[in-house]
């Protein structure tokens, strides 16, 4: 037994030829999960900013058009009235110079002819005695009998003394049926009482005409009104929405009130249309404009580019997310294999170290165990101890009862041996023939006796009959050794030596038994 050769380990005792290479795919696996999500979140956030920004463009753009809008409107409403207002006072001067009475009447309607000519918005100039009867106008037939005393102008400039130009809501001409904004001062006698009226008046459809010139929207509007808030021409036109007032509309209660211009977001009280209004008050005149772009309008040619945009990404981030997921399942798939071949190969390490008659640890387990206590021992200063068993006479037992019953008879004793350790940490091998190793981790040399005691009191216990043995069953020897690795100078090979070396004792000194050192057998 002594001098036998013992072969190095052959195999590690760790998986890790694997780890590296499976920690490599998981980590595969987060980058292509992690890189998809930011792929995906960085198209959305550049997206959804350039989104808002074209959002916040199309409103600054269309801030800007009515802006531009309504200074244009107010432009023009200042202007036509402005002409109609120096005509008129022009006219007023001259009339009252003359003295009404004495009016060159037919003199006096050439001029008026001449200047309702030159002035394209003009529906007519009129002027009215103090009862309303009409004395002259531009028109060349003057209706018998007309009066105009009772129109709101008229009986405005009878009660007010005031000479300002005032201009009136939108009536229906008398004369031709028109819509009309009526335009009108106060004459006076020399002596201030009154004398009459002078009237000029505007066509709205001087105003449609106008406002249709723009390039607004089918829902775009444009608004002229008093600054009382009755609506005088608006585009679209409607003759019914003429005279209504606005003066509970957003811009006239919350706008106007503190500033003569502006931009305002605002529902339309004429049509529930929500609309950007550019707004403005005239300066010289009471009168007020507004120029609306519906919202539906601005907002329709941002959210064509979104939808276009929206379907491009949608293509984009489904084409991402497929190759994502087939590099996924590939790489799912590789650890599938991985984690198999691993299986596999801790099934055949399994098998390489273990006794396939016995089911036990072979002896190049023990080779593993046996370097890793003694490191362990001399870490933590513990005792190690070692039990070298051999079946005796096993030679004859097979001899006698054949090479099958040998085999049963040594599974038997691998079961007792088996059975008889109890701690997590100790290990019982096979370690060739009829030989087996017990290693005792943190075991002293009495605790060892103790184990190595029971070991053959279990195997005599079997009760195996052999009939070449002297004692008639089988029995086993043991030597036992017992190590301070932190204290002395230990290899594997000197613990199995020093074992081996007592076993050869205890078959020496008549077998069934076991020998260490400084221990006798009871
Ligand atoms: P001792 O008491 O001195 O140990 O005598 P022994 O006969 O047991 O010792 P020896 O070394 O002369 O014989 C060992 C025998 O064990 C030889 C071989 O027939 C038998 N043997 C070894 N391995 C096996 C095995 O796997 N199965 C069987 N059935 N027998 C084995
Ligand atoms: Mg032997
Ligand atoms: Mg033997």
């Amino acid at each position: 037994m002594l001098g036998r050769k013992r072969p190095e380990p052959m195999l590690q005792s760790s998986d890790e030829a694997f780890s590296p290479q499976a920690v490599r795919t998981g980590a595969a696996l987060r980058l292509t999960v992690s890189f998809m999500l930011v792929v995906v979140i960085a198209f959305l956030a550049v997206e959804g900013w350039r989104t808002w920004r074209d959002y916040r463009a199309a409103f600054a753009s269309a801030r800007d058009s009515v802006t531009n809008l309504a200074r244009a409107t107010a432009q023009h409403a200042e202007d036509t009235i402005r002409q109609v207002d120096v005509v008129t006072a022009a006219l007023s001067e001259r009339v009252e110079g003359d003295g009404l009475r004495n009016m060159d009447i037919p003199r006096i309607h050439k001029l008026l002819v001449q200047q309702s000519a030159i002035m394209p918005q003009l529906h007519g100039l009129f002027i009215y005695g103090p009862d309303g009867e009409w004395v002259v106008t531009d028109k060349e037939v003057t209706p018998e009998m007309a009066n105009n005393a009772d129109r709101d102008y008229f009986q405005y400039h009878r009660t007010h003394e005031d000479r300002n130009v005032r201009i009136g809501e939108v009536i229906r001409s008398r004369s031709t049926n028109d819509l009309i904004i009526p335009i009108s001062r106060r004459l006076n006698n020399p002596d201030g009482s009154f004398a009459g009226v002078m009237l000029g008046t505007v066509k709205v459809s001087y105003f449609v005409d106008y406002y249709g010139d723009f390039k607004i929207d089918d829902k775009g509007a444009l608004v002229l009104a008093t600054r009382s808030g009755t609506i005088l021409v608006r585009r679209p036109f409607v003759a019914s929405v003429v005279g209504k007032s606005l003066l509970n509309s957003v811009i006239f209660k919350n706008f106007l009130p503190t500033s003569n211009q502006g931009v305002a977001e605002a529902r339309a009280v004429i049509d529930d249309t929500e609309r950007l209004y550019g707004y403005r008050a005239l300066t010289t005149y009471p009168l007020v404009v507004e120029a609306g772009l519906s919202r539906e309008s601005i907002i329709a040619p941002w959210r064509r580019d979104l939808l276009k945009t929206g379907i491009v990404l949608v293509f984009l981030i489904t084409i991402l997310v497929g190759f994502g997921l087939i590099v996924l399942s590939q790489l799912r798939y590789r650890m599938t294999m991985e984690k198999q071949i691993r299986s596999a190969h801790e099934t055949m390490r399994d098998m390489a170290l273990t006794d396939s008659l016995t089911g036990l640890g072979n002896r190049r387990r023990l080779d593993i165990a046996l370097a890793d206590q003694i490191r362990l021992a001399r870490r933590q200063g513990s005792s190690l101890a070692l039990i070298m068993l051999d079946v005796d006479y096993f030679k004859r037992y097979n001899d006698r009862y054949g090479h099958a019953a040998g085999d049963e008879c040594l599974r038997a004793i691998a079961g007792a041996i088996q059975q008889t350790i109890k701690r997590p940490g100790d290990l019982a091998v096979r370690y060739g023939g009829e030989e087996f190793t017990v290693l005792l981790p943190n075991t002293d040399n009495s605790g060892a006796a103790q184990v190595a005691q029971q070991i053959l009191e279990s195997v005599r216990a079997l009760n195996i009959e052999h009939a070449d043995h002297p004692l008639g069953m089988v029995t086993a020897s043991a030597g036992i050794t017992t190590s301070q690795p932190a204290a002395e100078e230990v290899t594997p090979a000197m613990l199995i030596k020093a074992a081996d070396a007592f076993l050869y004792l205890a078959k020496n000194t008549g077998r069934n038994r076991w020998c260490s050192a400084g221990l006798t057998p009871q």
